[in-house]
């Protein structure tokens, strides 16, 4: 029963054998979609339509985000999915977050877990901020030793081996309830 879905534009008949359903258009020829979903063909009625599947949960405008960093590029960084408004979700995302001074420090390390609010939906990429008091680092361990850190300042210091490293924390860093951090 693992049907693959239609996408919007997709032929799904054509019209001399079904009629337009819900979620359907036809173009002179064929009927195609206009959704995301699964085609669903009515025989007696010769009527062609699509059940729509809910779409892939992607962070809207103002949605705050947490994730773990995937990645550290020059003056941004890639931010792997993991809730939304502390909604978990595997649908694998990333969003790009602008890190104005990331050359001068450290704004978070790969791994590190993130909370980031969505700005924009540019060129098909969801981009994000960090530039909020309570947006920015979670959760983070000592680049050294991997050791548990404490923040003295706006810094986290390893316990372990006495590491000191910046990051832009989150008013929130320390707080693991990220379900409840993340909802709205
Ligand atoms: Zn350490």
């Amino acid at each position: 029963m693992s049907q693959k879905p239609s996408l919007p534009g997709d032929k799904i008949a054509i019209i001399e054998e079904f009629e337009t359903g819900v979620n359907t258009f036809d173009d002179g020829h064929t009927i195609r979609s206009v959704v995301i979903g699964t085609s669903d063909f009515d025989k007696t009625n010769r009527i062609a339509k699509i059940n729509q599947i809910k779409s892939p949960a992607v962070p809207q405008i103002n949605d705050l985000v947490i994730g773990n960093v995937s990645a550290l590029m020059n003056n941004m960084f890639a931010v792997a999915i993991l809730y939304i408004n502390g909604k978990p979700t595997h649908s694998g995302l990333e969003c790009i977050c602008q890190a104005k001074g990331a050359k001068k420090r450290i704004i978070a390390r790969v791994s590190d877990i993130i909370m980031v609010k969505v700005i924009s939906h540019l060129n098909g990429a969801i981009h994000a901020t960090i530039s909020e008091p309570e947006l920015g680092v979670l959760f983070t361990q000592c680049n050294q030793c991997a050791g548990k850190v404490v923040t003295i300042g706006g810094n986290v210091k390893c316990v372990d081996c006495g590491y000191i490293e910046e990051r832009k924390l989150s008013t929130k860093f320390g707080n693991s309830d990220f379900i409840k951090l993340g909802s709205k």
